[in-house]
């Protein structure tokens, strides 16, 4: 598990990608196709833990079931398991007009 100032870090990063994918492409959330995909990911990853507290990642120490659902957020492995959507996938999922609430 990371440390304390590490994992406020990482938060901190995940919510300037966050904050950059709004501005940039007016979205925020993942899909729920998206983030269902993120979470059987994790659920299968040998990283994930859910002792002691909620479901984390071991290496950046994220809470998942926020972490899966932004859009901007990807896989804290080296090499990712799962990498942040695309502006592609981004506007598909406007096309399709499946956007999250
Ligand atoms: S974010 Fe990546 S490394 Fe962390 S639990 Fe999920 S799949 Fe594993």
């Amino acid at each position: 598990m990371p440390t304390v100032r590490e994992m406020f870090f990482n938060l901190m990063g995940a919510a300037k990608d966050s904050y950059d994918m709004g501005v940039k492409m007016g979205i925020v959330l993942a899909d729920a196709e998206t983030s269902t995909k993120r979470i059987d990911t994790c659920l299968a990853c040998p990283h994930f833990i859910t002792e002691p507290g909620p479901a984390r990642c071991g290496i950046c120490g994220c809470g998942m079931k926020v972490k899966v659902r932004l859009a901007a957020a990807r896989c804290a492995d080296n090499p990712p398991r799962w990498k942040a959507m695309s502006a592609q996938e981004i506007e598909e999922m406007k096309a399709k007009n499946k956007l999250p609430l």
